[in-house]
């Protein structure tokens, strides 16, 4: 499996993968930064990782609010 990400400009969907057009969707993966997750996709078909810009807040780990 190839870990060199590539960044994929979002169009009306990111469904189909564009490196071997696999068509039925991504499996998901998390790269921890500095103030946010980035979120990035893994097509089961080839391996490819994809980063279409997107990022998510990081999980709360501390209860002190
Ligand atoms: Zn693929």
């Amino acid at each position: 499996m190839a870990d060199k990400v590539m960044r994929v400009q979002m169009a009306e969907e990111f469904k189909i993968c564009p490196t071997c057009g696999y068509e039925d969707g991504f499996h998901s993966m998390f790269v921890r930064r500095e103030d946010c997750l980035q979120w990035h996709f893994i097509c089961p078909s080839c391996h490819g990782i994809f980063d279409i810009g997107l990022t998510v807040s990081p999980p709360d780990r501390s209860n002190d609010h």
